[in-house]
């Protein structure tokens, strides 16, 4: 997709603090982190999100490389959060498949936050 912002660091168009580029994923450091290691992992291949007819090796190949990135970045041992934002409720908001890698420092307990109460 020629507008598309994970795209263009896929083929090398826009500069990325890359982590790991291996057969059909890649990972590089988010631009803006949410804590001292977060580490997004794309599909090379554009799907929008994981209900896009993902196939199964490349779910296999982004989730795999989760606790190696994890590894690689020292918080394997200390913990780490995986997320994957898909669609305008879940506040995903670039439209190419990805997966969080976030640690570094202890998160509050939960994982949701809505906007609010109702
Ligand atoms: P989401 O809200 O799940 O769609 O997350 C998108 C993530 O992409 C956010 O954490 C952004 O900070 C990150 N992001 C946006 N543009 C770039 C970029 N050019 N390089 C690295 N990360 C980016």
């Amino acid at each position: 997709m020629s507008d598309c912002i994970f795209c263009m660091i896929a083929n090398g168009d826009i500069p990325a603090r890359i982590v790991l580029d291996e057969d059909g994923i890649l990972a590089f450091d988010d631009i803006a982190p949410q804590g001292p290691v977060h580490t997004l992992i794309i599909p090379k291949h554009h799907y929008a999100h994981m209900g896009d007819d993902v196939p199964a090796e490349v779910m296999e190949a982004l989730f795999s490389a989760a606790p190696r990135i994890a590894q690689m970045k020292g918080v394997a041992e200390s913990g780490y959060r995986v997320i994957v934002n898909n669609g305008r409720d879940a506040a995903q908001t670039v439209g190419h498949l990805h997966v969080h890698v976030i640690g570094g420092k202890p998160m509050a307990h939960g994982m949701v936050r809505f906007e609010s109460a109702e």
